[in-house]
């Protein structure tokens, strides 16, 4: 348990921390004085707490939401020519919904290739991605979320055949 979740845990048992200002009376000044909290964690991971959200952009510049282009048009994220929802990579979609499930509003890209091929060729440079990551603190949330690394060979997964395509010659660095 960190400090925070600690100062969190006081809070719901009623115990006084530090003086009145860290035993807020009503729900506003609870909420006033996590947003602070928050605010002095982002400056403590080197983060500005004012800085508008930034709008989250794919590898090849298209706009995101919730992992996915927002204008549907999927760009292939090995070799950026337009293609299709039908392959995806399951290694990074692993990592995303492990992300999604506990950092809100993140903004990790899902990789969808445009062909088998593709994805083998551009595994040297995509496998980097599988790696153990982090996400936040934001001003909402002051943790700092830890991922593993995706294991495993790399495999597409073929939404028309519903079929995880395993490929022997993407060997894993995790
Ligand atoms: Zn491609
Ligand atoms: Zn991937």
């Amino acid at each position: 348990m960190d400090e925070f979740q600690q100062q969190d845990r006081d809070y719901d048992q009623g115990k006084q921390t530090n003086g009145e200002e860290d035993c807020p009376q009503t729900y506003e000044d609870f909420w006033r004085s996590s947003i602070n909290q928050n605010d002095e964690r982002l400056r403590d991971a080197g983060k500005d707490p004012y800085e508008p959200l930034k709008e989250p952009f794919g590898k090849h510049g298209n706009r995101l939401k919730r992992g996915l282009p927002q204008d549907d048009v999927y760009l292939c994220y090995g070799c950026a020519k337009t293609t299709s929802a039908k392959l995806e990579c399951c290694q990074c979609l692993e990592i995303f919904r492990e992300r999604a499930s506990c950092a809100a509003n993140d903004d990790w890209e899902r990789a969808f290739f445009c062909s088998n091929d593709c994805y083998v060729n551009h595994w040297e440079e995509h496998k980097e991605r599988h790696g153990p990551s982090t996400a936040g603190p934001t001003r909402m949330d002051s943790r700092i979320h830890e991922f593993e690394a995706a294991k495993g060979y790399g495999a597409l997964w073929d939404s028309d055949l519903l079929k995880r395509l395993n490929f022997a010659k993407c060997v894993p660095i995790w």
